[in-house]
């Protein structure tokens, strides 16, 4: 369809997705006040960075703490206010914020590597998932990348980086970059973003625009 209004067809928007728990923060289990909560150094600037570069930034945490009664709903939601409210100090900010509740048995779409969370941004705010990133700690965050078709960065800041070596390579086989840290990850997406909308064979509408 040659649309002179490209604008109203979906999924022109690139986002990064971003894991919670050993990506932004140190993973404490089934974490459940935000008293603990202290950002990696660095990621407040880190999502600002994404945020001026005009990508959208959504969280996708898995959260089973929930269904198994570790902690409710509120606390989560206090969690994720103090998180805000760190990356806004620093003119940060999510676009959204999307979490799993559920326990690993209830077969949800919605648990990583599963695509739910990711379908339901992209439904949200036309994202399009293939032009996408996911960030995380684990081999669930790589996986979903796969699974949507984004590219998928590996973070070694989460507990499992001393996992059995097998895992761990597998996991870093997968990856298309393996980082350090949040900040490196995300200088590596605006590295690609730069190369992939260098100008080269005409492109319809910039993938920023309108986001
Ligand atoms: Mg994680
Ligand atoms: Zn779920």
């Amino acid at each position: 369809m040659n649309s002179k209004h490209p604008s109203a067809d979906a999924a022109t928007c690139a986002a990064v997705f971003v894991d919670r728990d050993g990506t932004l923060h140190p993973d404490v289990a089934y974490r459940s006040s935000p008293e603990a909560l202290a950002l990696f150094p660095r990621v407040a600037e880190s999502v600002a960075r994404l945020n001026q570069a005009g990508l959208k930034v959504v969280l996708v945490t898995n959260q089973s703490g929930i269904a198994r009664g570790y902690f409710s709903l509120k606390d989560l939601e206090a969690v994720h206010a103090a998180l805000t409210s760190d990356l806004a100090r620093a003119g940060a900010w999510l676009d959204d914020v999307l979490f799993c509740p559920h326990h690993p048995d209830d077969g949800c779409r919605c648990r990583k590597p599963r695509p739910g969370m990711i379908e339901q941004a992209a439904a949200r705010h036309a994202i399009d998932a293939a032009g996408s990133y996911v960030v995380g700690d684990q081999l669930c965050d790589i996986e979903l990348a796969r699974g949507v078709g984004a590219k998928g960065i590996l973070v070694t800041t989460g507990p499992r980086a001393d996992d059995a070596p097998a895992g761990r390579h597998a996991t870093r086989d997968m990856a298309d970059f393996v980082a350090p840290c949040f900040f490196d990850a995300v200088s590596w997406i605006l590295r690609d973003r730069a190369r992939s909308l260098r100008p080269g064979p005409p492109r319809e509408k910039a993938p920023s625009a309108g986001c």
